[in-house]
């Protein structure tokens, strides 16, 4: 029943009651004012439009949703009474800004995100194996009422909420965890031996899904499609690939993604336009004596590390930042012999696809020719098969310009940071190389905490308080982005 319908009764009621008894009336008048008092806030402000929301989608039974259980029984059973409130949250998705930090910072939502964190932190999962992880993902979705399609790239989904419509733009978050054993000792530590959530990725999951819960309650709002990609696999690097390979990105029109950063203090949030982080390549070389031959693999390895030091320091630009090194080398144990073979390997980074491939040729051509200076022969991989070379991760300047915008506008000028680009790597470059897309860091450092290691240290930590910001940016970049595209 619309409330207008419920005011037009109630109305009635005072007028026959005022009829018949007289007296009483003053008291039913004061009831009137308040009852109607208590309707126009519920169905006025924001936040309590969240509460028809959560009170419609949200079957699990924590204590705070007790609290609500007067409306859940005598009004919200009414679906008329649920679209009057809908149709009230409708008006109200101009102020989009002030009302998704709200939902994302609500008690309960906020407790929800930590408690899945936490949950995901406990059980972390290797690259292709996030099978727990992916499991819940899909239980909250189904608790949401959220749609979506699984299994793409083995343990990874993809949800959508909205009009099914376009236009589509996508989220993304990654699932996996590395096999590092955790060495902080708190509460909710790692319980498997050997694998630690050591860069924030249950962090993106659980904020993931923490945006997901707002944007389902502002469907109405939404302008077209938020697309959210759980994928697996990012460290091991094929992670997006496989996902795009199995449609994650069709009719996707730009997609966005964050990650979690020890360099920024809590909800502060850094990016930039263009190059943000490199491509990283991986190769290794076996270098070995040709037959026949008096030569020294060892001195030819030798050789070959130090001319590979040339490739940056002699021939790149000094302004585009470049990286090869050496990682390892191994001759045997042998202290009486020469080595037959010797094989060594490095990473190389760039941070344009140009230079990028010119130092992956340089690599090779610098190892097989020193090798046969020394008369030796030598083969290179680049491990193109098991783990792809990730492209640079480069920022299209509209979709920056998108994430800084919002960043602003949720956690204020002075927590917004264009950030110097970085050598490490990421996957989602391969989502950026098909539609224009950003990527964004959210600060997780707090002193008082300890959250100030690197990820992939067996210390790293997040600040949780950065997660419920991190959920409202996500939410916020997509609704945003639908309003000004549809
Ligand atoms: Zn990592
Ligand atoms: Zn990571």
């Amino acid at each position: 029943m619309p409330i207008i319908s419920s005011f037009s009764l109630l109305l009635q009621f005072y007028m026959n009651i005022k009829m018949n008894f007289p007296k009483f009336s003053w008291i039913l008048l004061s009831m009137f004012i308040i009852f109607n008092d208590v309707i126009s806030s519920v169905v006025s402000s924001d936040i309590d439009c969240s509460l028809f929301d959560d009170i419609k989608i949200d079957t699990t039974t924590t204590s705070s949703h007790h609290q609500f259980s007067f409306f859940n029984q005598n009004l919200v059973k009414n679906t008329s009474f649920i679209s009057a409130g809908f149709s009230s949250c409708t008006s109200s998705c101009v102020t989009s800004k002030s009302s998704i930090l709200n939902l994302a910072k609500n008690i309960e939502t906020v407790e929800w995100i930590k408690r899945l964190r936490r949950k995901i932190h406990e059980y972390p999962e290797l690259a292709f194996e996030e099978y727990q992880t992916s499991k819940l993902i899909r239980n909250e979705l189904d608790r949401i009422g959220i749609s979506y399609q699984f299994p793409m790239a083995n343990t990874g989904l993809k949800a959508s909420i909205g009009t099914g419509g376009a236009p589509f733009v996508a989220l993304r978050a990654d699932m996996d965890a590395l096999p590092i054993q955790e060495g902080v000792e708190w509460e909710h530590k790692s319980k498997v031996a050997g694998k630690m959530h050591a860069c924030g990725h249950d962090a993106h999951v659980a904020m993931l899904l923490g945006a997901a819960k707002v944007l389902k309650s502002r469907e109405h709002c939404l302008k077209g499609t938020v697309i959210l990609l759980f994928q697996p696999a990012e460290e091991a690097g094929n992670g997006a690939k496989r996902m795009m390979e199995d449609g994650a990105l069709e009719k996707v029109e730009a997609i966005f993604a964050a990650h979690v950063s020890h360099q920024h203090p809590t909800s502060v949030i850094g990016s930039r336009s263009g190059p943000l982080l490199a491509g990283c390549g991986f190769f290794r070389t076996v270098i070995s004596r040709n037959q026949g031959h008096n030569a020294d693999a060892m001195l030819a390895a030798s050789a070959a590390v130090i001319s590979l030091q040339n490739i940056v320091s002699r021939e790149a630009n000094p302004l585009d930042s470049q990286v090869v090194s050496v990682a390892s080398f191994n001759g045997g144990n042998d202290l009486d012999r020469i080595a037959e073979s010797v094989t060594l390997g490095g990473t190389f980074r760039a941070f344009s696809n140009t230079s990028f491939y010119r130092i992956r040729q340089r690599i090779e051509e610098v190892i097989i020719q020193q090798a046969s200076v020394y008369r030796c022969s030598a083969t290179v991989d680049f491990f193109e098969k098991e783990q792809p070379m990730y492209p640079p991760t480069v920022n299209d300047e509209g979709m920056y310009e998108h994430v800084r915008k919002v960043a602003i506008d949720v956690v204020g000028p002075n927590n917004f940071k264009e950030v110097p680009p970085m050598m490490g790597a990421e996957d989602f470059s391969f989502y950026s190389e098909v539609v224009p897309a950003a990527f964004f860091y959210i600060g997780i450092r707090n002193e008082t905490l300890g959250s100030i290691h690197t990820g992939h240290s067996p210390y790293f930590m997040i600040d949780e308080d950065a997660l419920p910001i991190g959920a409202a940016v996500h939410a916020t970049i997509a609704e945003r982005y639908l309003s000004e595209h549809e």
